[in-house]
């Protein structure tokens, strides 16, 4: 009746960090190698799982996150564009004189 207390190989961060690092991970302000940690970690131990995700909602549903701005498809295809028809009106230069 002995209940399975995490898992059969010790990850290199525990439960405690986990919980500190939660937010930071979140918001992805954590490094890679620690980011790969604490995947593992969650990969095999239920209870961060869950915690982590947790905190992952409240955040959504609250609107802590900032959303990332999008920049503008295209905006190199606008330039040459803009480009192309400075040169027919003959605002630049084309080498010729
Ligand atoms: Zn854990």
């Amino acid at each position: 009746m002995a209940q399975e207390e995490g898992p059969a190989f010790v990850p290199e961060i525990t439960c405690q960090e986990i919980v500190q690092w939660a937010s930071a991970y979140l918001d992805e302000h954590v490094g890679d190698e620690r980011k790969r940690h604490i995947a593992l970690h969650l990969a095999i131990c239920a209870g961060c799982e869950t915690y982590v995700k947790q905190i992952a909602t409240v955040r959504d549903v609250v609107g802590i996150l900032p959303k990332a701005i999008e920049q503008p498809p295209g905006s190199q295809r606008l330039r040459q564009a803009f480009v192309a028809r400075a040169r027919r009106l003959g605002l630049v230069a084309d080498g010729r004189g």
